[in-house]
């Protein structure tokens, strides 16, 4: 139910902790993180509150990388294995997802027929998958396969993605379930609303429907996924007090 990214020349891991704190008022039965480390992804998640999280994170852990989640099951009971991030089954690929993907389940067999093993019954975790299957048997690079995944997905989705391959970046994508990308210093940010950005930036862009970010330390960059093009966007300032 919240979605926090972080992309810069800090730590992310305390900056999403504290996002996905700020974003427990919207409810959630679940929590997790995925941030790269040495460019490996280390995933952590729980069921029950963000501060159960943290009981188990290594705080002497430093990513630039990383993305967190809070989750309202509506695809698979709550459990550890349903709780999100997601990954592909080489694990270079974490996702997070709000929402509903609708077709998941012939997606999934489309997947499970190709070989893939899937670890949860949520709708989510055919993305990581079918990106896996576009990058790494089609010969896709993954701003295509991201392409052809919004395509390809029904419902209602704001998804976050880091692949350890491209750890410098954060793609976000949206459809009919609110993100928000916050402008830093050296440092970017994603979120499913203001509050949990409110403390470290006050310029932030309102992603719309059928829209890619594509997130660094130094730029946001927003493409047009019916279009395919990329659009100039003017952040809006939101004074924080
Ligand atoms: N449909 C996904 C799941 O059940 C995401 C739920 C959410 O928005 O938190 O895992």
């Amino acid at each position: 139910c919240g979605i926090f990214g972080y992309v810069g020349n800090k730590n992310c891991i305390p900056y999403i902790i504290s996002g996905l704190e700020k974003l427990e008022y919207r409810g959630y039965d679940s929590a997790g993180i995925a941030y790269l480390k040495d460019k490996n992804l280390e995933i952590k998640k729980i069921v029950g509150k963000v501060q159960n999280l943290k009981e188990i994170l290594d705080f002497n852990d430093f990513s630039n990388v990383g993305i967190g989640h809070t989750r309202w099951a509506t695809h698979g009971g709550i459990s550890v294995e349903n709780a999100h991030p997601h990954t592909d089954c080489e694990g270079n690929i974490a996702v997070v997802h709000n929402g509903i993907i609708e077709n998941y389940k012939e997606l999934k067999n489309f997947l499970m027929s190709k070989g893939h093993k899937f670890r949860s019954q949520t709708d989510t975790e055919i993305v990581p998958h079918l990106l896996e299957e576009m990058v790494d048997k089609e010969g896709m690079n993954l701003e295509e396969a991201l392409k052809e995944l919004f395509k390809k997905l029904e419902g209602a989705f704001a998804l976050l993605i880091i692949d350890k391959r491209r750890s410098s970046i954060l793609y976000a994508l949206r459809k009919q379930s609110p993100l928000i990308v916050g402008f830093g210093t050296g440092e970017n940010f994603v979120a499913s609303d203001i509050p949990a950005l409110g403390d470290y930036t006050e310029r932030f862009y309102y992603l719309k429907d059928n829209q890619m970010a594509i997130v660094s330390d130094k730029e946001i960059k927003v493409y047009d996924l019916k279009t395919n093009n990329y659009i100039e966007v003017e952040p809006i300032i939101v004074p924080q007090d």
